[in-house]
């Protein structure tokens, strides 16, 4: 078994942990394990022989045997038992996700919001991953504390993503930003504004518990703006932690489907949104996806792989996955 379907592997274990509060803390110690077999890709095979699967970081004993039988065996009988105790079975209609055609990214940060690393930076490891694209979508103003971007600042970022795109040659940087979802459905910056970006990540942060035919009204109000590409993160949930927004899910898919907005499988550990279940639901809805890292930092470009699970457990086909589209075939940059 090759690190990536490990890693897979610790990240639906990691997932399914994070579905009993008392288990947070051992969730988080199986996403930073299959987060550290994407970034470093060791030989499984090799370190089990040699008995070292434990020099990986972060993996313990007990980790250490959830590997030594996917070496041995493919397959892992505590995720089968976890699968089974949470009611979350493998399905016989998954897709096949082929993640050597992933083309780019279309919901990053950076230092003009809350990212922890520069454009030039982002966009360099990008370019490593053989990426075509990245979406640059930082945070709108609404959101203070990470200093998100007006019309005035976007400008600003427009001259320094031409800048970045000269220096990394053969990756085409998508100017966009992760707009607010207001309370009322409206967004947080102009349409006037939203209508110059080549992405445009729609994406609630703020108000979740609110009543569900309000959030409901929210939602279907954000995806009909036509200005808005995907929804980020679709109920902004942090499993484990915090519940997401409840709406009439199945009125807004259908909604973004007839708007041609596509929902995003937000890979951050820490989301994981849509579920599995949900994306699924948003599949016979008519949706297309965007299945992205949300990276704050280089090192997290590697959220995508390990969470790629998601997508194929929805059952989702390639062909409805922008990220494995031509950027010639982003029929949203023209919009
Ligand atoms: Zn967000
Ligand atoms: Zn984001």
């Amino acid at each position: 078994m090759d690190a990536i379907a490990a890693a897979q592997v610790l990240s639906e274990i990691g997932y399914l942990l994070r579905q009993n509060p008392n288990e947070v803390y051992r969730a988080r110690a199986f996403s930073a394990v299959a987060w550290a077999l994407t970034l470093e890709r060791p030989d499984l095979e090799a370190l089990q022989k040699a008995n070292k699967l434990t020099a990986i970081e972060g993996v313990g004993p007990g980790i250490a045997k959830v590997l030594a039988g996917l070496v041995e065996t493919g397959r892992s009988s505590y995720l089968d038992r976890l699968r089974a105790e949470t009611g979350q079975p493998a399905r016989d209609d998954e897709s096949t996700i082929d993640l050597g055609a992933y083309q780019g990214d279309l919901h990053s940060h950076t230092e003009w919001s809350d990212g922890r690393a520069t454009m030039l930076e982002m966009a360099r490891a990008a370019k490593a991953l053989g990426y075509r694209y990245l979406g640059v979508t930082d945070h709108s103003p609404r959101i203070k504390v990470v200093n998100g971007l007006n019309g005035e600042r976007l400008l600003a970022q427009s001259r320094e993503r031409e800048q970045v795109e000269k220096e990394v040659e053969g990756l085409a940087l998508l100017q966009g930003i992760e707009v607010d979802i207001l309370e009322d459905g409206s967004l947080d910056l102009p349409d006037a504004v939203l209508e110059l970006l080549d992405v445009v990540v729609a994406s609630p942060h703020v108000k979740l518990r609110q009543e569900a035919s309000a959030m409901t009204e929210r939602m279907l109000r954000a995806v009909s703006n036509p200005n808005v590409d995907i929804v980020g993160h679709p109920t902004g949930r942090r499993p484990g932690s915090r519940e997401g927004a409840s709406y009439d899910f199945e009125l807004v898919f259908r909604e973004a489907a007839r708007h041609g907005v596509a929902l995003e499988i937000d890979c951050d550990p820490a989301r994981m949104d849509l579920s599995p279940e949900h994306a699924r639901l948003a599949l016979e809805c008519g949706c297309n996806f965007s299945l992205d890292a949300d990276a704050h930092a280089p090192a997290e470009f590697a959220y995508v792989p390990m969470a790629a699970w998601m997508a194929r457990r929805a059952g989702i086909p390639m062909d409805r996955i922008l990220n494995f589209k031509p950027l010639e075939a982003l029929t949203m940059i023209a919009k």
